[in-house]
């Protein structure tokens, strides 16, 4: 086993704004900014330009990515990138910036269509990419994955590769305190999950399994507070190191069934992806629990709880704190969902994320889990 992480991660109050005279330098010298149109107007933007600019890199930028990028978001973004003559990428912003800009730095140097790296490894002499994370959840500044949505099939597609590990992860604390009330439950229920994944996954290892319980302990105390009070610094810091923590799991350690589920729920009904995990956590680990009951003994020791039972409901009590839709609040029509379950099935299937868990699924098995969670 390895264990793998950014070459890099910076962390603290306001570092953006006191990273070294020269940093960005060190990485070219035209770096594309990818952002979305909403934190491109914020002042965490205006911060990360004006040390851009006081190391004397000239900057691009390009904040057309949604909540859901797409391929076309990623071509967009690669031209934008050649055309200006860009050297490096610095991604700000919650995990769909954060993917596209790691997927436009795979396609600058890859030829084709990125729908054809689905299942194979990216490979290539990436330029340097950045991540700065505005949310506390996706972890993805530390994971060698992006998802990407192919608007042709409806698929969200999970591409891998060392190559997409940022260079650099920035995790400015300040940064994660602007964001709204219901990104900040839905992201760290979000890293609360690859926490969880990675700890029961099959490919789970040493230092993961200590980062895991970390960043569970921190998620089950903070969570609510960084919820309900977007004041409290101290939780949203917490919060921050934990989604990091979590992150670095995921990326050494792979999700299971919960985001191979998860997936294509999203895809279909447009779920944040936070949200789409949330429905589905407790319905899969209730179902994973006999197979898995070792580990659960272990995280409730690690709590000091009877036992992995009460873990579960101490989990429960996390993601009613966070007010979860349920799947019908989305206006999912029940028929409807019945008649996908197949497709959705066989898509979570097809991702091999269930293959990490620590039993086995058949398609059949994951229509049982979909049609409890409605
Ligand atoms: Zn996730």
């Amino acid at each position: 086993m390895e264990f793998k992480t950014p070459d890099r991660i910076i962390m603290g109050d306001d570092i953006v704004a006191q990273l070294q005279p020269g940093f960005f330098s060190e990485y070219g010298k035209h770096a594309l900014v990818v952002t979305g149109p909403r934190v491109g107007k914020t002042t965490m933007m205006r911060t990360l330009l004006d040390t851009l600019m006081r190391d004397e890199v000239s900057v691009t930028v390009y904040d057309g990515v949604s909540s859901e990028p797409t391929v076309a978001m990623v071509e967009t973004g690669v031209k934008i990138y050649k055309e200006a003559g860009c050297d490096f990428v610095v991604g700000l912003g919650g995990g769909s910036p954060l993917d596209t800009c790691k997927a436009i730095a795979a396609m600058s140097v890859n030829e084709g269509d990125i729908a054809k790296y689905v299942g194979r490894e990216i490979r290539g002499n990436l330029p340097p990419v950045i991540c700065v994370p505005t949310t506390a959840g996706t972890g993805s500044e530390a994971t060698k994955y992006t998802i990407i949505t192919d608007e042709n099939t409806g698929v969200k597609m999970l591409l891998k590769g060392e190559a997409l590990l940022p260079r650099v992860a920035i995790v400015d604390y300040t940064f994660g305190q602007a964001a709204p009330a219901g990104v900040v439950a839905s992201s760290g229920l979000d890293a609360m999950t690859h926490a969880i994944e990675a700890y029961l996954s099959v490919k789970a290892q040493p230092l993961t399994d200590v980062l895991a319980l970390n960043a569970m302990r921190k998620i089950l105390r903070f969570l609510p507070e960084a919820y309900k009070n977007p004041g409290n610094k101290r939780a949203r810091k917490e919060m921050a190191v934990a989604a990091l923590e979590a992150g670095i799991c995921i990326n050494n350690s792979s999700v299971t069934v919960i985001h191979g589920m998860s997936r294509p729920l999203g895809a279909h009904y447009h779920l944040p992806h936070g949200i789409s995990n949330a429905i589905l956590l407790m319905t899969c680990l209730r179902d994973l629990y006999a197979d898995a009951e070792e580990k659960f003994e272990k995280i409730a020791r690690h709590f000091k709880l009877l036992d992995g039972m009460m873990f579960l409901d101490q989990l429960d009590e996390l993601v009613r704190k966070c007010d979860v839709p349920r799947l019908r609040d989305f206006g999912v029509d029940k028929q409807e969902f019945m008649d996908m379950l197949p497709k959705l099935a066989a898509d979570a299937i097809a991702s091999g994320s269930p293959g990490n868990a620590p039993k086995e699924y058949t398609e059949q098995e994951i229509i049982k889990l979909y049609t409890r969670i409605y």
